[in-house]
């Protein structure tokens, strides 16, 4: 292995070991590490084809992956060598390892899912291809100014990325715009602006090294570099204008996810990304195959999200007009392979574009929209108000619903509202097409990357294979009994919380005894999610320590995490109040060492890794119906941290398995919640009954944490409005926090507690959930070379 970095280093970085970076360790490091994989993923590719396989295509705007290098030695079972090798050569591993960059395509949960995805497709060798776009700039860089949020461009590409390989033959025209000609029968595009998609292709290990999938990115590039013409001509803007069209398609992720922000250029994204990557699936479908009957046999495609859901047109649009076919075949063709994800409720997210900027972008698209909508009236018999197009609007859920075989849900509850609320009357028409598919997280990198001492333990305690099978954990369930192993446990816990004390916290200035309960929530900022509600607590329950310093209070250090969209005001005060309440209360000499608050600016997938093998208390609070599954909570749950949460997306799954007894659980049940959001006054009602509330929110408005202005709009919606019952759901909150502290201190019960979580939460691997799609959705089949 040394011989191989030192091989490297020379030959693919030009530098003597006497004259190599950091960075030039990391880079011959990880060429030595992909060289270790490449045969298995060209072997992965070959035996998909010879043994006629049928391919999963998972179609997704974002891949949220973090570092690869630790993962792909982890997964390659490398460490040992590694690590002998790197000792060798004097190299600290844990800095060639901190100096990679997070690939940070994506904004949360859904880029992450479709991380894991990835991951879990490779280990359990199912043939697939994941496709996204490779967007120069993944999602801003966040850091505070007095407090308050300030965003930078992330800049992962500004420097060689170790791990892809370009494949420019695999590169299709990408069209926009221009108008649409009837030629002898059949439909002729004319795209007024087009661009080049080009593939880069990153290798995905699984487990063991046995298989490898492709993440292919596409990369825009510009059909003609220069308008000579043009140039010559004097006018030097207007020439390089091809390059600026492609150069924006790839440049920037968009950094919202739970709004639609209805642009035309995330339009041209989404089409973008679907157009290429169903012109490499029907071209690597005729490689193997001339029949277009077979495509439903031999390819299935997975849309995450709306985002991709132009996929039905654009198929048909491919099937017709370039192979001929009648739109009957087409669409039957089309409806054969795709599948949908819904991912989320709520209204401000469902994607809808108005019918005249679809027309003026996607012209050809936009007939066959009406040609689905016209035809699925017809054949569904559906009432008048349900449709694709709506009031001068394209509704992509509607659109994405009708083009495919299988619609799914995220987690029991959020399938059940998906057939009850926003696919009401398309359920009724179509009820077998909705199925659940809860979601899941790779053990590899949520527990053997980012919890190596625990992975230790529970090696040597119930054996290796929880790694593929996450259901052996059960085998841990007599051992919450033992004493000693309950020791071992809160050891590695122990170990875990001093690595942030020292590391990460300490950076902040934040002292953290590592006896307090590490009380995380980490998750993009939002109102639905409630941070709100967990900094009212924080100061509900410093004003009470203040008050009764000599109490016997239970330490804690509460941790958040996390971005707010650019654009959102709301959430971007809820950062601001945070670091204000923060500052005033780490200050306070009387209370400082019940009570600490930190928050660690710009969350992303590496932190998480630091963050969740530390923490005790792991905060699921969001309104309950509003979160889908959500993942966090499986990676707290897996990494034995105890929950306090709602009834919402994936935690009743996760109460129902670990045991009620095993989570905190607090608040409204998503019925009730909608009820209460629907009762006038129900915000100031709630605060008038609340002593705790009432005087946190009037120690916001004194002006107690910075200046009381910055809260005016924040403390406004709370009492007159408040969608999201944080009021409501306070007091059951602040009551639950109070039981938690008194279960901490009985250590040996709290330590029971969190082995019988990770004992019992092996249904929440992504292994299972894609387990799941293979068999309900996909029909797709492992292979084995
Ligand atoms: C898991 C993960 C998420 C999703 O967290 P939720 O709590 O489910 O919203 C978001 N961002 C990162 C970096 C993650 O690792």
């Amino acid at each position: 292995m040394h011989d191989r970095i030192l091989h490297h280093l020379a030959y693919s970085q030009g530098r003597g070991a006497e004259f190599a970076t950091t960075f030039d360790w990391r880079m011959a490091v990880s060429h030595t590490v992909r060289d270790l994989m490449t045969q298995t993923w060209i072997d992965a590719f070959r035996a998909a084809r010879d043994q006629g396989a049928k391919r999963v295509y998972y179609l997704s705007m974002e891949f949220l992956i973090g570092r690869i290098l630790d993962d792909a030695i982890i997964n390659l079972r490398l460490e040992k060598p590694m690590d002998e090798a790197l000792g060798m050569l004097g190299l600290n591993k844990q800095e060639i390892l901190d100096d990679e960059p997070d690939a940070a395509l994506g904004n949360g949960g859904l880029g992450r899912l479709a991380a894991c995805f990835m991951e879990s497709l490779s280990s359990l060798s199912c043939p697939a291809f994941g496709f996204g776009i490779r967007y120069e700039h993944g999602l801003f860089r966040q850091r505070f100014e007095g407090g308050q949020q300030v965003e930078s461009p992330e800049d992962w590409l500004n420097q060689p990325h170790p791990w892809e390989f370009v494949k420019i033959d695999y590169s299709y025209t990408v069209g926009f715009k221009g108008h649409v000609e009837r030629i002898g029968g059949r439909s002729v595009w004319h795209p007024g602006e087009s661009v080049i998609a080009r593939a880069y292709d990153t290798p995905v290990i699984g487990w063991g090294g046995h298989w490898a999938n492709t993440l292919r990115l596409w990369g825009a590039h510009p059909t003609t570099l220069l308008d000579l013409h043009r140039f010559n001509a004097g006018d030097h803007t207007a020439a390089a204008e091809p390059e600026a069209l492609a150069r924006t398609l790839s440049r920037v992720l968009y950094p919202d996810d739970t709004t639609d922000a209805g642009k035309e250029l995330r339009l041209k994204q989404e089409y973008f990304l679907t157009s290429a990557s169903l012109q490499d699936i029907l071209r690597r479908f005729f490689q193997e195959y001339s029949d277009l009957e077979m495509l439903p046999d031999k390819v299935a495609i997975q849309l995450n999200d709306t985002h991709p859901a132009i996929a039905g047109p654009e198929l048909i649009r491919l099937l017709m007009d370039d192979h001929g076919l009648a739109f009957e075949k087409a669409r039957d063709l089309a409806r054969g392979v795709l599948n949908y994800t819904n991912h989320t409720l709520m209204p401000e997210a469902l994607e809808r574009w108005s019918t005249w900027l679809m027309g003026r972008v996607l012209p050809r698209h936009m007939q066959i929209i009406q040609m689905i909508d016209d035809d699925h009236r017809r054949t569904s018999g559906r009432p008048p108000h349900v449709g694709i197009i709506q009031h001068d609007q394209v509704l992509m859920g509607e659109l994405a619903f009708v083009m495919a075989s299988r619609v799914n849900g995220v987690s029991a509850l959020h399938t059940e509202l998906v057939k009850n609320t926003v696919f009401a009357d398309l359920h009724r028409l179509h009820p077998d097409r909705i199925v659940n598919q809860t979601n899941g997280v790779t053990p590899r990198r949520w527990m053997r990357l980012a919890n190596p001492g625990l992975a230790r333990l529970l090696d040597d305690t119930i054996g290796e294979g929880w790694t593929t099978d996450l259901d052996r954990l059960r085998a841990l369930e007599p051992h919450a009994d033992d004493a000693a192993f309950r020791e071992s446990l809160s050891g590695v816990k122990r170990a875990n919380k001093v690595w942030l004390s020292n590391g990460l916290l300490a950076g902040l200035g934040v002292r953290a005894d590592p006896d307090a309960i590490f009380d995380v929530q980490i998750k993009r900022i939002h109102e639905y999610k409630r941070q709100l509600l967990n900094i009212l607590e924080a100061i509900a329950l410093w004003k009470r320590i203040h008050d009764d310093p000599k109490g016997d209070w239970t330490p804690r250090i509460k941790i958040f995490g996390g971005k707010a969209a650019p654009g959102y005001w709301l959430a971007k005060s809820v950062i601001h109040l945070i670091n204000d309440v923060a500052a005033t209360i780490n200050g306070d000499p009387v209370t400082a060492k019940f009570l600490q608050i930190a928050y660690p600016s710009n969350y992303n997938v590496s932190m998480a890794e630091d963050l969740i093998p530390a923490a005790d208390l792991s905060e699921q609070i969001s309104t309950a119906g509003k979160e889908a599954s959500g993942t966090g909570n499986m990676k707290f749950t897996l990494n034995g941290a105890l929950t306090v949460g709602t009834l919402d997306g994936a935690n009743v799954e996760i109460r129902d398995l670990v045991g009620p007894e095993n989570f905190f659980l607090f608040g409204l049940t998503a019925e009730k919640a909608a009820a209460e959001a629907a009762t006038p006054g129900h915000a100031r009602h709630a605060i008038e009954q609340s002593e705790d509330l009432k005087t946190a929110l009037h120690l916001i408005a004194e002006g107690r944490f910075g200046r009381a202005e910055n809260y005016y709009h924040l403390l406004d919606r709370t009492w007159n409005d408040d969608p999201f019952l944080v009021a409501s759901d306070f007091d059951a909150y602040f009551a639950t926090q109070r039981r938690i502290d008194a279960a901490y201190r009985d250590s040996a019960a709290w330590d029971r507690m969190a082995a019988l979580n990770i004992a019992r939460a092996g249904f929440f691997s992504s292994d299972r959930t894609i387990r799941g799609y293979m068999k309900d959705i996909w029909q797709a089949r492992p292979v084995v070379i």
